[in-house]
């Protein structure tokens, strides 16, 4: 763009990580070309608008603290534009003391669950801790068993490739892939399941129509790395990306067109109703598929195939599932005097789904995908998620959209990121599994297709 040629408008829809962090990067463009504009339904900014401030009185007289929702843990090792750009920004994170205990859901609901494994991660308590009722010799057996199980997968995860369309002509979905493997059942129900449907916080059977290249791919990255949070939560990350930031919030987004050259955006505004429309030179769509699918025509029947399920985090102080558990796991945590309190993490499942508890150091609980009523009397919070999932179809279709063109190929049936300067960007907006990262990879993706440099890739050849 020359001199004196008129800056770019730019329209961000959305305001989750994907959004803040392209509108960050256009605007830090050395060349100063491109005004943005974000537009949000919420009345606040989304990235941290789901998150709860514990008021001393919730957290039982122990100090007031903001609660992330989700959590948003992220590991290094996958995670390396987000923990570039966290360091860019100079935002601090901390690797914190989880503890897990699996246990399987009670037969009736007077019952309290009682773990069958007990395990510290980020390598701060090794050996694993030995469960109540689980006699020494009970307890060496399952822990042999399970270290063979764990380095089989993670051996599979680095020597036996997940086929994929690419390979093979046909995708491999985890439940095919933990069959060719030979993953032991008993491992797959009460270990693997557990662990993974709390990270992608989905039943056990969604999780298995994953792509298997997901969860292997995973796997191999965060192999032996550490997980962090931010401290003082995603609201220190929120602030600084929008630091100055043109943002119409309570704004509700019904349509994004092509007019000539131009992307028109319609919207309506949620405290009055008014509808307005706009023109831009570029849109940026940082909102899930289902937002896509009913706002962007040429993506109606593709966003369909995308998976998406409903997911609650839910605030409470109802400690009768946890006692037991609870219990047995402090009274083998060996605080030294300045070791900051472990957080721990209660994984309870049934046949088709695990909900996890974290027993927060400020003494409420945080249950994520809930499958056991929480007594309403001690519900602090709620809040409710979309969360995107994957198939071996969402797969093919997301990987199509975000393929390049190809010189002298026919124009194909399906739109293409970047078709008419209209762009997407999200957690779902990659070859992986649905979390943060998506959220940088896909708003690079866009930056380098405009031209502009990544403030934390200054100097990087990745
Ligand atoms: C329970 C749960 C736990 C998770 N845990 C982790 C984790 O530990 N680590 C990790 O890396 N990832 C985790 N994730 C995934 C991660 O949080 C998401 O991938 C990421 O936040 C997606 O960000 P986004 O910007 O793509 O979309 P979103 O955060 O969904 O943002 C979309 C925004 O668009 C706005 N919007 C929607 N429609 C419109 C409209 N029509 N007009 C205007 N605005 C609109 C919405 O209000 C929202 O603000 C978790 C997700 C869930 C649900």
């Amino acid at each position: 763009m020359g001199a004196n040629e008129p800056r770019k408008r730019v329209a961000v829809i959305g305001t989750g990580m994907a959004g803040l962090v392209t509108a960050y990067i256009l605007r830090s463009d050395a060349q100063g070309r491109y005004d943005v504009e974000v537009f949000e339904k919420q009345d606040k900014l989304s990235l941290d608008s789901a998150s709860y401030n514990l008021s001393a009185q919730d957290s039982a007289g122990k100090q007031a603290e903001r609660l992330d929702l989700p959590m948003r843990t992220f590991a290094a090792g996958y995670y390396e534009g987000l923990k570039r750009m966290y360091d860019y920004l100079g935002i601090p994170y901390g690797s914190l003391r989880f503890i897990y205990s699996l246990s399987n859901m009670p037969a009736t609901a007077t019952q309290q669950a009682s773990p069958y494994y007990m395990h510290a991660s980020n390598n701060h308590q090794i050996p694993p801790l030995r469960p109540d009722g689980l006699s020494w010799a009970g307890w060496l057996i399952e822990v042999c068993y399970l270290a063979i199980c764990y380095y089989w997968f993670k051996a599979c995860c680095f020597f036996v490739p997940p086929k994929t369309v690419e390979s093979c002509g046909a995708e491999e979905t985890l439940r095919q892939y933990v069959e060719r493997i030979m993953l032991p059942s008993y491992y797959v129900k009460h270990y693997f399941l557990p662990v993974f449907a709390s990270v992608a916080t989905c039943s056990h059977d969604a999780l298995m129509d994953f792509p298997a290249l997901d969860l292997v791919d995973y796997g191999r990255r965060t192999f032996r790395k550490n997980h962090y949070t931010v401290l003082g939560g995603v609201q220190h990350v929120e602030k600084k990306l929008s630091e100055n930031l043109t943002c119409r919030l309570g704004t509700e987004v019904t349509a994004v067109e092509n007019i000539g050259t131009k992307v028109q955006i319609s919207w309506t505004d949620t405290r009055d109703g008014k509808r307005s429309e706009r023109l831009f030179d570029h849109v940026v769509l940082a909102v899930t598929p289902d937002v896509v699918g009913s706002i962007f025509q040429p993506l109606r029947s593709a966003m369909a195939a995308v998976p998406t399920t409903t997911v609650e985090s839910v605030v409470h102080r109802d400690f009768s599932k946890i006692l037991d558990s609870s219990r047995s796991l402090w009274k083998q945590v060996n605080l030294k005097p300045g070791d900051s309190a472990p957080h721990p993490l209660h994984m309870c499942s049934n046949a088709t789904a695990t909900e996890t508890i974290h027993e927060h150091p400020s003494s409420a609980l945080i249950t994520t995908y809930p499958i056991t009523p929480i007594d309403a009397e001690k519900v602090l919070y709620t809040a409710t998620f979309t969360r995107v999932l994957r198939s071996s179809t969402s797969r093919q279709i997301v990987n199509q959209i975000f393929s390049q063109h190809r010189s002298g190929e026919e124009k194909s049936q399906l739109w293409r990121n970047g078709d008419g300067n209209v762009w997407l960007v999200g957690g779902w907006c990659w070859d992986g599994m649905v979390l943060l990262e998506g959220c940088l990879a896909s708003a690079t993706r866009v930056a380098n297709a405009l031209d502009v440099e990544v403030p934390w890739m200054k100097g990087s050849f990745l």
